[in-house]
């Protein structure tokens, strides 16, 4: 099977980066079984492997999971991003109207 290409997070090259032993990743948690599930409960499960990049020779993490929940987690970041922008607003507007006890602001 050819070693596909794969974007290196490290120098942001995309080259062939072949399978490295998981055992090597900085995230090794001593468990031998590569198939992991969230903490939390939420049925998130995923397949870890870690790669080699021939360009820097960073050794990182990736995970295979289901597209569909890939595109539910980008979703979600989206709309994570965006609301914390509207609380920035929202926050940046009331400091400039009121004081740090959240009285408004004497003239
Ligand atoms: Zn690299």
């Amino acid at each position: 099977m050819p070693i596909p290409n794969m974007y290196c997070p490290n120098c942001r090259d995309t080259s062939p980066c072949a399978t490295a032993d998981h055992r090597t990743s900085k995230d090794f948690d001593g468990g031998e079984d590569q198939r992991k599930s969230d903490k939390r409960g939420l049925g998130i499960n995923w397949f870890h492997r870690v790669r080699q990049c021939p360009v820097c020779s960073e050794i990182f993490a990736t995970a295979e999971l289901d597209e569909d929940l890939l595109v539910k987690l980008i979703d979600l970041f989206a709309s994570t991003s965006e609301l914390q922008g509207k609380i920035r607003e929202y926050l940046q507007r009331r400091e400039n109207i009121t004081d740090s006890s959240g009285l408004p602001r004497s003239k």
